[in-house]
């Protein structure tokens, strides 16, 4: 990045939907200004730059306003003003001095007063293969000159083709699909269809997961701060979180949570749950890894009591946790039912839920989806798995995500208060405390790396039912010089947030 005249102070607090527990924000990235887009130079070279393309210009500053100068810090500040003044405040955006973002391409995102940013963040784990990418913008223009709108009443090619292609990179025979609008939705359908398969209602989620803003996703969210409105839906139980950094008993003992899990169920559901709903690395949560036979056992259990397994791979999908497309399929489990959203469409809104062929059988509706499917947004999803197919990122996630895993353990060794770091592929987080022996979660400190990280020019994201983790989780396609410069920079925000 060029010059850093950055616009921000300090942060609120953390983050929501995106991010923490309690309070949070948004986040986004970027890169310099008419550089190639970040293809990995290993991904066979790839055609995929930037230059000529809208958004490229928009970063050279064609569109863009002059940089810096008072009047585009006006600029922002009014913009800001008028955010609060005229949206909800629960649409909180991260920082004290929220970033107006005008710009994206690649892994780097420009400000309205031509501040560049790395973002390591994408927007949630969302832009997955880098701001406007070109494949995505073609087929998306395409389409919306095309056919723009359906609805669920009328059969389209696209919705055939997504569905299909995420058949063919799931595990099991996830054969059926549906197609809405967010993650919550996703949610939704998926405990919908649990429940008119087995008859049953109870469902068991784990504590510190998130599900999405819904009633009924918020209640099997398990952060309180998070499970708003107060009141809430019937039937969700919360068994305990596998989170060995914060289990009473030691680290990784996959007894301890199976015990809960079946004691949960025995203690507080009539016994015939419909189903075990869980993300497979709780993202919001701060990226808490679960050990590495929790799953097969927890499988067991919640089938052991006649209940489907649901895996939400909204953060974790596509790649993102290295060498498998889907985070379930490093523990060797085929789930029932599987959630997606974020990253499918590297931006547009898609949420698909996957079901056996039978479990989506015994949903015989009547349901519809307005925007369910949407031609344009399953142009996104298809260009989008189509890049991701073609890049192996996967593969990329795993290589990338080593070599930012070696740089998060290098400032972890340099400072007491990064209590862990922890993730898969490129889904690394830091745990930040007051000190390793206490273990006790600070808040305060990511907030101000928060603020220190934007400082140095890179947009990264909070987590933890504190606020107090860490999340980076960049487009699966930045290169190792991109790693290596976010690197430098939270090494730099590190030092300032050390003091
Ligand atoms: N599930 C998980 C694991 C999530 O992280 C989120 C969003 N952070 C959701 C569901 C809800 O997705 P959305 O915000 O698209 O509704």
């Amino acid at each position: 990045m060029s010059e850093s005249s950055t616009v921000g102070g300090s942060s609120r607090t953390s983050d929501p939907s995106t991010d923490s527990g309690s309070r949070g924000g948004r986040g986004a990235g970027d890169q310099a200004i008419g550089d190639p887009v970040p293809v990995d130079a290993g991904a066979g070279g790839a055609a995929d730059t930037f230059e000529g393309t809208a958004a490229a210009r928009a970063l050279d500053g064609e569109s863009a306003p002059p940089r810096g100068g008072p009047a585009v810090r006006t600029r922002a500040a009014e913009l800001v003003a008028a955010h609060r003044e005229r949206l909800f405040p629960w649409v909180r955006p991260y920082y004290e001095e929220p970033v107006v973002l005008a710009g994206g391409a690649g892994v780097r995102v420009r400000d309205v007063a031509g501040v560049e940013y790395l973002d390591l963040f994408a927007g949630i784990l969302t832009t997955s293969i880098g701001h406007c990418h070109p494949a995505v913008i073609e087929a998306v223009e395409r389409q919306m000159r095309t056919l723009g709108h359906t609805s669920t009443l009328y059969v389209t090619e696209g919705q055939i083709d997504v569905a299909r292609a995420l058949a063919d990179i799931a595990p099991g025979g996830l054969d059926s699909a549906c197609f809405t609008n967010s993650g919550t939705e996703a949610v939704e359908s998926a405990i919908a269809a649990a429940r008119l398969f087995t008859g049953r209602h109870e469902i068991v989620a784990l504590r510190h997961g998130y599900s999405g803003r819904s009633m009924l996703a918020s209640q099997l969210t398990g952060h309180g701060g998070w499970r708003l409105p107060p009141g809430g839906v019937t039937g969700v139980v919360h068994a305990r979180s596998p989170y060995p950094f914060r289990s009473p008993a030691s680290g990784e003992d996959t007894d301890f949570f199976i015990d809960d899990l079946v004691e949960v169920i025995e203690t507080t559901t009539g016994g015939k749950p419909a189903a075990l709903f869980a993300e497979t690395i709780q993202g919001v949560g701060g990226y808490i890894v679960p050990p590495p036979d929790y799953f097969r056992r927890a499988a067991e259990v919640i089938r052991g009591f006649g209940g489907l397994l649901i895996i939400d791979e909204v953060q974790t999908g596509f790649g993102r946790t290295g060498t498998r497309w889907f985070g379930i399929e490093h523990w060797g489990v085929e789930p029932d039912l599987m959630v997606m959203a974020k990253g499918i469409a590297n931006g547009f809104p898609v949420g698909a839920t996957l079901a056996r062929a039978e479990i989506a059988e015994a949903w015989q509706g009547p349901s519809i989806s307005t925007f369910g499917g949407n031609p344009v947004c399953m142009a996104a999803a298809r260009a989008t798995l189509g890049v991701m197919r073609e890049h192996d990122v996967p593969r990329l996630a795993a290589a990338r995500g080593a070599r930012l895993r070696q740089g998060l353990e290098r400032l972890r060794d340099r400072y007491p208060w990064i209590g862990e770091v922890r993730g898969m592929g490129l889904m690394q987080a830091l745990e930040l405390v007051g000190d390793r022996a206490g273990k006790v979660p600070d808040p305060a400190r990511a907030a101000k790396l928060l603020e220190a990280a934007r400082a140095e020019g890179i947009l990264i994201g909070r987590g933890g039912l504190h606020g107090q983790v860490i999340r980076l989780g960049p487009s699966l396609l930045i290169t190792e010089d991109e790693i290596d410069e976010g690197l430098r920079r939270l090494g730099a925000a590190c030092e300032s947030a050390d003091r």
